[in-house]
């Protein structure tokens, strides 16, 4: 059988040229960047190399480029780490994020307040999962010691408008955190330009190796760093680099900003047929999160009266890889945070459905997948419904 894989969010498949890429780190250039002899220049040439290439794509000469595990740790050593320096600083106890963080937010936020006594404010969101901005403001203050809010939502597609957050934060001085894993893929980051203090990545959402992503954080800007041991990224991060997979991550970036716009707007055009079949042909399906500002690769749904766990198996059976919006395990049936939040009931929260879209994803295949769900839900209503 053959199976198509609409499960882009969750992780892509590794590009050739990135492999290619990779190779001769594995092999021939394989010192310690921290050597000091031939093969350990060779390799701390590399990496020095890839922060360049880096800096010119994202435009972040003003930036240091913090080489991490992933966009966990990104997002982890952004948030405690700025959290706990800013706290030293000057005293100031509060962290803003938004109520629809992915769980490395909102997860490292609620160990910074059960176990360093932070108070977190949770940024409420409308049923597009938008953040009030008035309220925003109105917690804004010198108790303040960092806002992060998430660039583009894994679950419900949404594109914050980011630009206004980073404008009142930048007024007042207050590092402001952006996890980008789900946007960088899609949309311009011009960091200079956009005021942005600490962005997140990882570069297994954009073609790239799993295990490896990076910080950027302004020049000047501090974090006490939470793995602690050599002086590698100039103490921010200790530990051996990672050196093929940092390299990998650097030509999948490269290849990601040629490819981008012609990508993103393909797959536009896929994910709009996909959600106008969904929402015109399949009764009782609400499309979830903005429809407008939205990731160009992103669809996702809440279905009355069906099981969201029921459907990606039946769907999974018939060969089709999709998500229930998180990486949410079969058994845990618990309803979507982020859905409830967007005042989605908690009943019609258990029928999620995500599906996003990739460079392999042809119209073909969204045809196919239209045809499936559409009998799928179907043959699951007449079983709960008799
Ligand atoms: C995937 C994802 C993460 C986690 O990134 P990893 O590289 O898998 O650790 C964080 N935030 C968002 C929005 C994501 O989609």
């Amino acid at each position: 059988m053959d199976r198509i894989y609409l499960d882009y969010a969750a992780t892509t498949p590794v590009d050739q040229r990135v492999i290619d890429e990779m190779i001769p780190y594995f092999r021939d250039i394989y010192g310690n960047p921290s050597s000091i002899h031939f093969f350990g220049q060779k390799a701390e040439g590399a990496v020095e190399n890839a922060r360049e290439r880096i800096k010119n794509l994202l435009n972040c000469h003003k930036y240091d480029i913090i080489f991490t595990s992933g966009g966990t740790e990104s997002d982890n050593l952004a948030l405690r780490g700025v959290a706990l320096n800013e706290r030293k600083k000057r005293n100031a106890n509060k962290i803003l994020i938004s109520s629809v963080e992915h769980d490395a937010i909102s997860t490292t936020a609620n160990q910074l307040k059960i176990y360093d006594g932070f108070e977190i404010i949770e940024l409420r969101v409308d049923n597009y999962g938008l953040i009030d901005q008035s309220f925003f403001e109105s917690q804004l203050n010198e108790q303040t010691a960092i806002v992060s809010i998430i660039y583009g939502n894994n679950e419900i597609g949404t594109i914050n408008p980011i630009e206004h957050f980073v404008k009142e934060c930048n007024k007042k001085g207050i590092p402001f955190h952006t996890d980008a894993v789900q946007a960088l893929p899609h949309i311009k980051v011009n960091m200079e330009s956009s005021g942005i203090d600490l962005l997140s990545f990882g570069a297994h959402k954009f073609y790239g190796p799993k295990g490896v992503g990076a910080l950027i954080k302004k020049k000047g800007l501090n974090l006490i760093p939470q793995n602690t041991g050599g002086k590698q990224e100039e103490g921010y991060r200790a530990g051996t680099h990672n050196v093929p997979y940092i390299l990998g991550m650097t030509k999948a970036l490269e290849i990601l900003t040629e490819e981008k716009d012609l990508e993103s707007r393909r797959q536009k055009i896929l994910r709009d047929q996909l959600i106008n079949f969904v929402i015109n042909n399949i009764r009782g399906a609400y499309l979830t999160g903005d429809p407008v500002s939205r990731l160009p690769n992103h669809a996702s749904f809440v279905f009355d009266g069906i099981k969201g766990n029921e459907l990606l198996i039946s769907l999974d059976i018939d060969g089709f890889a999709v998500s229930a919006g998180s990486a949410c395990k079969v058994g845990l049936a618990a309803p979507s945070k982020v859905l409830l939040k967007i005042g989605i009931d908690e009943k019609l929260a258990m029928g999620s459905l995500r599906v996003t879209l990739g460079k392999n994803t042809l119209e073909g295949d969204i045809d196919k997948f239209e045809r499936s769900l559409r009998k799928i839900i179907d043959q699951l209503r007449r079983t709960t419904d008799g």
